[in-house]
């Protein structure tokens, strides 16, 4: 394809988006294929010579979209969303068509400066105070890393990046038992060992960590000689959104002056809404935060926002160049890329702009309340109908519930929830409570609507009927 053709196909492919986005309603919303249907349907082998782009895009239509699970339709309820909002999706057309990598101040100057002013705006939007800076990464999990590598060598006194972990003292780090699976990635990559990662047990209806039992699980480690090297709190936990007390889990950390990384990967998104914020109360004093702007906020994917009190701890761990303390903000010029673990980067920085502009705060902060409206209106109408039981209470848009049976619980929830999904009006997922299972919903599609989120409770109520 040269340029010419591509002018054409751009305009096509604009045309198709759209369209795509305003028949989506009628789509069924998980996709309704068999496993390797679509494997089978493509040809074995690369094509030797060129083909035409209308056979590889009637290609795409027929082979390839049947099998996609539509995450922008106003009735996904499933996981957590993964907006993109359309303002969002056209910066990352201008980013592909640039297609610069912006590693380097001198790579792109307005790259690095707009990311520097965007983070700061979200820095802003979400309520930390001015003392934090924020750099993009590329999920949360790569953010997530980036603290537990930075605890490492904070611990090591900088000298894990160079003389390894063999012979130096066990490290351990601390966690709920409801964080996210992230963790103990990082935990794996950053050479520390599952082992290492201190499951403090959870209490009451927000499923926090128990502040005595994490002060208890240091000293056991001190007196058994092992090294305390951070904490790792959450702010809506993906299962049904648990919440640590930040401002105990940091009186702790602060006492043993440990790091803090409060993971807010989804829920972060409802702090630019200051009624949601006393949720992490006590954030002000963590060494680093993290949100998706991609999840609920609407900056296609991938988008992670990553908030720490002091850079240079982070800088020190990740960059190569030994003076990276002249190159970090001293001349004014900061390379992102010494503040994530790849070296390239996308321009990631240009759909948040866009996002927020076009959007304002106000208009995603209503879009927020919504959600969190409409899922609580959706908890009360299924407590209220008999044979429904609303197993966690709605933690901003999330809650989860099951149908009662007399037979095996679990198995006729999978059973409904199975059928819910195969029905394709909505999509939902389970997740285990206490070792229960349960169906989890919530609210987050950027076009969701009250009438959607009512059709959610229809059809729930249906199929459980049918299936009595
Ligand atoms: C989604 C999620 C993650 C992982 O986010 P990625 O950006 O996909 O890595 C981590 N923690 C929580 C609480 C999440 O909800």
């Amino acid at each position: 394809m040269n340029w010419e053709d591509f002018r054409q196909w751009g305009r096509r492919a604009a045309d198709w988006a759209a369209d795509y986005h305003a028949g989506l309603r009628n789509e069924p919303v998980r996709a309704q294929v068999a496993p390797g249907a679509v494997l089978s349907a493509l040809p074995d082998a690369p094509p030797e010579g060129a083909e035409a782009m209308q056979a590889i895009f009637d290609d795409f239509e027929q082979t390839i979209m049947p099998g996609m699970t539509h995450w922008q339709h106003p009735r996904f309820f499933a996981y957590f969303p993964a907006n993109a909002a359309p303002v969002s999706v056209l910066a990352e057309y201008f980013v592909s068509a640039i297609a610069a990598q912006c590693m380097l101040w001198q790579t792109s100057p307005a790259a690095t400066e707009l990311e520097t002013r965007v983070c700061d705006w979200m820095r802003q939007a979400i309520g930390l105070p001015d003392g934090f800076t924020g750099v993009i990464q590329d999920s949360a999990s790569s953010a997530t890393l980036c603290a537990v590598l930075t605890m490492r060598e904070r611990a090591l006194d900088w000298q894990g990046n160079k003389a390894g972990l063999s012979g130096q003292p066990r490290l351990r780090v601390y966690c709920s038992a409801e964080v996210h699976t992230s963790v103990d990635r990082a935990i794996w990559i950053a050479g520390l060992g599952e082992e290492n990662l201190v499951r403090i047990p959870t209490h009451g209806p927000t499923r926090a960590m128990d502040a005595d039992a994490l002060r208890a699980a240091i000293a056991a480690d001190r007196a058994a000689g092992h090294q305390p090297a951070g904490i790792i709190a959450c702010t809506g936990g993906t299962s049904a959104g648990a919440s640590d007390d930040i401002a105990a889990v940091m009186d702790v950390a602060e006492a043993e002056g440990l790091y803090t990384h409060v993971d807010a990967a989804w829920a972060g998104s409802a702090m630019i809404c200051p009624e949601f914020r006393s949720l992490w109360a006590g954030v002000v004093r963590a060494d680093s935060v993290v949100m998706n702007p991609h999840k609920w906020l609407g900056a296609q994917f991938d988008c992670t926002t990553h908030f720490l009190r002091n850079p240079d701890d982070l800088v020190r761990t990740l960059a190569i160049q030994p003076e990276y303390l002249k190159t970090h903000g001293a001349d004014g010029i900061v390379n992102y890329s010494e503040w994530s673990v790849p070296l390239g980067r996308r321009f990631r920085a240009l759909k948040l702009w866009f996002l927020i502009r076009a959007h304002g705060l106000g208009g995603l902060r209503e879009m927020i309340r919504n959600h969190v409206t409409w899922a609580q209106d959706l908890a009360a109408r299924l407590e209220a109908t008999e044979g429904f039981e609303v197993v966690t209470q709605p933690m901003l848009s999330l809650f989860t519930f099951r149908h009662l049976a007399t037979a095996d619980l679990d198995a006729h929830n999978q059973d409904l929830l199975n059928r819910i999904n195969d029905d394709g009006r909505i999509y939902l997922t389970q997740t285990r409570i206490d070792g229960a299972l349960v169906i989890r919903f919530q609210a987050g599609a950027f076009t969701a609507t009250a009438e959607d989120v009512a059709m959610a409770y229809d059809v729930i109520t249906e199929l459980a009927a049918a299936g009595t």
